[in-house]
Formats: structure tokens, C-alpha cells, sequence
């Protein structure tokens, strides 16, 4: 095998976790990003976000040289053989994909290119990006220069991202030329996972379509829990039941508040754009996407049904992130149902073990927002618990101290994380998702 100069542009939670996974490989990696604070901290080894067994390996990674940081993106376009673009591609007004960033890295390439580059998408774009970026170099100075563009989605899941980028269920190449598939290929040689090599607008649409068929898992499983829930049966019971067959599978069938972050709303959006824009009618997208947008307006009438009155009341709040082992907020539920209560007059007791800091920049301290720096403090005197995240440590709390702690014995559980009969034995009232009726 060979080993590289790789340049990973945009040292977010896919280019942190590239940058050193790359250097774990034995590649030298230089890490660009155009926000100069966040390389000074990287420089020191401090991570702007939290991913499980990061800061480790980055500051192994930095003390034995093989990786860098830089906010100069043209020296260490100049330096690297293979640039893996890996900046944001958030969501535009109308749904499809903001590439301003994508744009603006390959104008930044494209005037540096002195010998051969690979140039490769990692962020998730629309089919036919590689096409434009293409295009984007050679109107801005790289006509007949030596170069390819490939495309190589990322998979990883933030909270087990440096698990999933050693151990990746597939690794999807998308290439125009042998020598660009070889060079992937080497690039990736110690990971032993599946290699599919396709054309480009076939890898891009892989990660779009895998994207959007897990999220119609959910919102699918949401529906049944609904459903569940009318009739009086145990929609957890349902999913094992179903996730037994093999054609089904048992992951993305955890019915609850519906999913978040900054890749399924996002993605879905942009492929819903994209099937639009060529005239393909995609409304099995729309419905998932609609089914995902009623799941907290649903647990809220749950809430109103169960507490009656809810001005003046007290909310203990546990899990914020939109996902455990992450301090992710970004379209998280907690960003809806946190203004949701307040406008009905709700107090909130908020905790979370990763993602205050983030949530407080959103929504700073106030009489009626207060942060809490373990879960039991945050249920004092509150008048109902509602869980928003499934982090391991409510799994562990002792029911019998929530019980004691909380002024009524209410809780409201958006993601499934106890086992009723255990929480009703010491008891509270517990209300679930799609696990039997709305009975106490
Ligand atoms: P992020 O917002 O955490 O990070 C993007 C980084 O790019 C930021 O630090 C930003 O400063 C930097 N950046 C923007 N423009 C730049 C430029 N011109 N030069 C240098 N740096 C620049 O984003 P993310 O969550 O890491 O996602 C990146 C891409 O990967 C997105 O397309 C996303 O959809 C995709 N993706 C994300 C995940 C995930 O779990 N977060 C998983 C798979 C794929």
C-alpha cells in the first residue's frame, strides 16, 4: 500500500473524525478549516465538539506529527495528493443543499494545483455535484491541469464516528479513472470492509438514498407506535418482532419523538429537491418527512392531556442532544418542545451530560431556564421528568429517587427508555411512546 499527503478541508465532526482516522492509517494529514479559532484550539489539542475517543487519538495524532492544522487552504492543497472536501452543506430555505462551501474550497483548489490532486467529496451532496465542482476548477484556473474528482460518502454516526470510521460498513467510491480508484483504494487498505466502486452519480446518490430509507424506517415505526398506542399494544415488541426477519433488520425500528440532527432532516429535504428537480415524484419522502414533523406536536397533546394545566408548571428536561454520546443540538426535538412548554407558561429544569454548553448559547439561563449539573438535581420540586435523549445514565438512574425527587411522580419518555412495569412498580406514572394505551 502507499501512503499519502491527504488534506481533509473542514475540521468538523466528518473532517475531525477523517483527519485522524487518516493519520491512524499512517497517511500524513494536514486538517483545513477557515475558522481560525477553532485551528488554534486543534493546534493545542482541544476539541471544539464531543465525539467519544477523539481527543485522544487527536493528540496522539499531533504529538507523533502525522496530523496538522491550518486555516490556509491553498498551502495544504499544494502539499496534499488527495483533498477530501468535508465542509458543510446545510439546508437552503426551499429544502435543496447549500454548496456555497463546496464551491468556495474548489475555487480555492483550482488556482493551486501544480501536479496531480485527487480531489474527493466526503460532505453529502446532490447527484452531479462532482460534476460542478469540475466545472468550478476549470473556470478557475485549473483548465488542463492534472487532477480527478471522486466522490466517497461518509457513513459515520456522531457518538460512535471514530468506531464507524475503522469499522464502516462499506466504504462507496465513486470514480472516473483507474488511478483514482487505486488510489482510494490505498488510501482505505487497512480497513477491511466491502469496497463498491460505481460511477460518481451512483456514490452520490448512495448516501442520499441510504440517508432518507433510514429515516423512512422511523418515521414508518412511528407510525406503528401510534398505532400501537390506540389499541393497547407494545410497539418495542412490534420492532423485535419484526426486526427478527432478516429482510427487515432490528436497527432504526426505536420508535419515539422522531429522529433529528444535522443530517436526516437535512438530507431528506435535499433529496426530496432533487427528485423534484427532475421530475421524478418522490412523495413517499414528503410523507416521512411529514409523519417526523407531527411526532412533537403529538407528545406535547400527551403532556397536555396527562399534566391539564401546564402555566406555571415546573419540567424536569433530561437529554437535549439529539442523539446519546453526542453534544449535537442541531435539529434536535429538544429545540422544539424547549419553546413549545415555555410559551404554555412551562418552567424548565434542564440537564443533559454533553450538550448544555451548546443548548445555552440557544436558550441562555433565565428564571424559567435553569441548567442542572446531574439528573436528580434537575427533578427537584418539578411537577413531571420528560425525556428527550436515551443517554445510558437515565437508563441507570434509581426510579425510586425520581419518584421521591419529583413533586407528582409524572414521567413523560420520548424515547422508550425504561421498562413500564419497572418504572409503574415503584410508582410513577410513566408514559411512553407507542407501549400500550395512554393508562397509568
Ligand atoms: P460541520 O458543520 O460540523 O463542519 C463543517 C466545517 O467546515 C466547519 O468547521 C466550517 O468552519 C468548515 N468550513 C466551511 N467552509 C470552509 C472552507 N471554505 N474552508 C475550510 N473550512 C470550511 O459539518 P459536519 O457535521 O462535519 O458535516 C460535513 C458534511 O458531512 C456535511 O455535508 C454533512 O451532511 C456530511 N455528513 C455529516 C455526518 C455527521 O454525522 N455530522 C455524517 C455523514 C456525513
Amino acid at each position: 500500500m502507499g501512503y499519502y499527503k491527504i488534506a481533509v478541508v473542514g475540521a468538523g465532526y466528518v473532517g475531525l473524525v477523517s483527519a485522524c482516522g487518516f493519520a491512524e492509517l499512517g497517511h500524513s494529514v494536514v486538517c483545513v478549516d477557515k475558522d481560525g479559532e477553532r485551528v488554534s484550539k486543534l493546534k493545542d489539542g482541544i476539541l471544539p465538539i464531543y465525539e467519544p475517543g477523539l481527543e485522544d487519538l487527536l493528540r496522539r495524532k499531533l504529538s507523533d506529527g502525522s496530523l496538522r492544522f491550518s486555516d490556509d487552504l491553498k498551502e495544504a492543497s499544494e502539499w496534499a495528493q488527495v483533498i477530501f472536501i468535508c465542509v458543510g452543506t446545510p439546508p437552503r430555505e426551499d429544502g435543496s443543499a447549500d454548496l456555497s462551501q463546496v464551491e468556495e474550497v474548489a475555487r480555492g483548489i483550482a488556482s493551486v494545483i501544480n501536479d496531480y490532486k485527487l480531489i474527493v467529496e466526503k460532505s453529502t451532496v446532490p447527484v452531479k455535484t462532482a460534476q460542478w465542482i469540475k466545472r468550478t476548477i476549470e473556470l478557475y484556473g485549473g483548465k488542463g491541469k492534472d487532477y480527478d474528482v471522486a466522490s466517497n460518502p461518509e457513513f459515520l454516526r456522531e457518538g460512535s464516528a471514530l468506531y464507524d470510521f475503522f469499522n464502516p460498513d462499506r466504504i462507496v467510491i465513486g470514480v472516473e479513472s483507474e488511478r483514482a480508484e487505486s488510489i482510494l483504494r490505498d488510501v482505505y487498505s487497512k480497513l477491511s470492509a466491502p469496497i463498491l466502486v460505481t460511477d460518481i452519480n451512483t456514490a452520490e446518490i448512495i448516501k442520499h438514498a441510504s440517508n432518507s430509507f433510514l429515516a423512512m424506517k422511523i418515521s414508518f415505526i412511528n407510525m406503528i407506535a401510534d398505532l400501537c398506542e390506540v389499541v393497547g399494544a407494545d410497539v418495542k415488541k412490534v420492532a423485535k418482532g419484526m426486526g427478527l426477519d432478516k429482510r427487515i433488520g432490528e436497527a432504526f425500528l426505536n420508535a419515539g419523538i422522531g429522529y433529528g440532527g444535522s443530517c436526516f432532516p437535512k438530507d431528506l429535504k435535499a433529496f426530496i429537491r432533487i427528485a423534484e428537480e427532475h421530475n421524478v415524484d418522490f412523495s413517499l419522502l414528503k410523507e416521512v418527512e411529514r409523519i417526523n414533523e407531527s411526532r412533537v406536536k403529538r407528545f406535547l397533546r400527551k403532556i397536555k392531556s396527562v399534566m391539564w394545566v401546564l402555566k406555571d408548571k415546573e419540567f424536569a428536561i433530561w437529554g437535549l442532544s439529539f442523539k446519546p454520546n453526542t453534544d449535537d443540538i442541531r435539529e434536535a426535538p429538544s429545540l422544539k418542545i424547549a419553546p413549545l412548554l415555555l410559551a404554555e407558561g412551562v418552567s424548565l429544569r434542564l440537564y443533559d451530560p454533553k450538550a448544555m454548553d451548546n443548548f445555552r448559547r440557544v436558550f441562555p439561563p433565565s428564571d424559567r431556564v435553569r441548567y442542572f449539573d446531574d439528573p436528580y438535581s434537575a427533578l427537584r420540586g418539578a411537577h413531571a421528568l420528560v425525556i428527550l435523549t436515551e443517554w445510558d445514565e437515565f437508563k441507570r438512574v434509581e426510579l425510586s429517587k425520581v419518584k421521591e425527587l419529583l413533586l407528582t411522580p409524572i414521567v413523560f419518555d420520548g424515547r422508550n427508555v425504561y421498562d413500564p412495569e419497572e418504572v409503574r412498580a415503584v410508582g410513577l406514572e410513566y408514559y411512553p411512546v407507542g407501549r400500550g394505551s395512554l393508562s397509568r
